[in-house]
């Protein structure tokens, strides 16, 4: 195994460019989530020109696909995915106009490509099934939610994929998370000459943000509630006649996060009760869950690391990773989520201004072929 997994990284070292390649063009071809016509038809050229089956559009998904490589005819043996994602943020540059890839799933994009391929080229050493999905919108709807739904994942024996991250860790943990957009409809007047006659929909939006606040005490560390006002009127001389509200609830655990989410609910309910503004409100699609790692699959990814000079590593209580839909795969199949930290490169962190440039630097390079290499001895271990 010691040898097979050398000629992983000889392996690697030769394609080196060739994934530096897909990585750079995702990045210089941002496009937001559930708009990734461009990078989704460029993986899947290159895939099909390595010799990948592929499906695509994949489940009903523009951008989505699934491509597999089986090294042997009778397909006997396992089967090992990868997650590619390649969405882009909005509101960057000097104008906070521009879309770029400021959680660095260009660099996701040419880490899975590079492991898949590199996989393949050493086919003759393993029986077995390789899987790249292609995951849109990460960043948005969230589309492994839906492919978990579907069961695409069910008959998968393990699901690797690294993210860039403040500092190195296997043992990574997310929280649950769910969205809601509230709104209030009132009624208009002058302000200062009729106040009487109005319902002020905008303070029905501040009587939430306070009943909120509340509530965080209650639940303490497991749950965190961060929520923008999206309209709040129109000119301080009218009493806002509509408000709405955007509001991210999220926690350690998918049925704590139903506690709070309920919860959450009802202070919108209280608020419409306590100004008489109507309240209607919307849960997003998709809900996304706590992330349940493999310890096997961790402690596999931990050797292969520490073969790669990657020996410190975060406690994963201690290190959150946000949220991420790749927690509801992980409640269908064994799941390996890896960050790998760029605090030696810069100081910024994700979906900050400053890590844009951090996402194509060569510092980033460097950590995309230790995740490749990483990523393909640990299935090689599964395989
Ligand atoms: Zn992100
Ligand atoms: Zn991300």
């Amino acid at each position: 195994m010691e040898e097979i997994k050398k000629i992983v990284c000889q392996t690697e070292d030769k394609i080196a460019k060739w994934a530096e390649e897909i990585s750079d063009y995702i990045f210089e071809n941002p496009e937001l989530s559930d708009e990734e016509y461009k990078c989704s038809a460029y993986l899947v050229k290159k895939l099909r020109s390595i010799g990948f089956k592929v499906i695509y559009p994949y489940m009903g998904f523009d951008t989505s696909f699934r491509a597999e490589y089986c090294s042997d005819s009778e397909n006997n043996g396992k089967t090992v995915a990868f997650l590619a994602e390649y969405d882009a943020l909005p509101g960057y540059g000097n104008t906070h106009d521009k879309t770029a890839h400021a959680c660095g799933h260009n660099w996701i994009a040419g880490s899975t490509m590079a492991a898949v391929r590199v996989l393949k080229d050493i086919s003759r050493y393993f029986n077995g099934k390789i899987v790249l999905f292609g995951t849109q919108s990460e960043e948005k709807t969230g589309s492994k939610v839906n492919f978990a739904e579907l069961g695409v994942f069910d008959d998968i024996d393990a699901v690797l994929q690294m993210h860039l991250g403040r500092v190195n860790c296997v043992d990574t943990t997310a929280m649950a998370m769910t969205d809601y957009t509230f709104e209030f409809y009132g009624k208009a007047a002058h302000a200062a000459k009729e106040p009487e006659n109005g319902i002020n929909a905008l303070d029905a939006c501040h009587l939430v943000m306070a009943g909120i606040n509340a509530m965080r005490q209650q639940f303490g560390a497991d749950v965190k509630i961060h929520e923008i006002i999206t309209n709040g009127g129109q000119s301080p001389s009218i009493i806002p006649e509509y408000a709405s509200m955007w509001i991210f609830v999220r926690a350690t655990d998918k049925n704590i996060l139903e506690k709070a989410a309920e919860r959450v609910v009802n202070i919108g309910r209280g608020a419409s009760l306590m100004t008489g503004a109507e309240f209607k409100y919307k849960r997003a699609r998709n809900t996304f869950y706590d992330i349940k790692q493999s310890k096997h699959l961790n402690s596999l990814m931990k050797a292969n690391l520490a073969e790669l000079g990657i020996t410190e590593l975060a406690d994963g209580d201690k290190y959150h990773c946000e949220s991420t839909d790749i927690g509801n795969v992980s409640y269908r199949c064994p799941v390996c989520y890896t960050t790998l930290g760029t605090s030696h490169i810069s100081d910024a962190g994700l979906h900050e201004q400053g890590f844009v440039d951090v996402a194509c630097s060569d510092g980033a390079k460097k950590l995309m072929h230790i995740a490749a290499k990483a990523m393909a001895m640990t299935a090689l271990d599964v395989l």
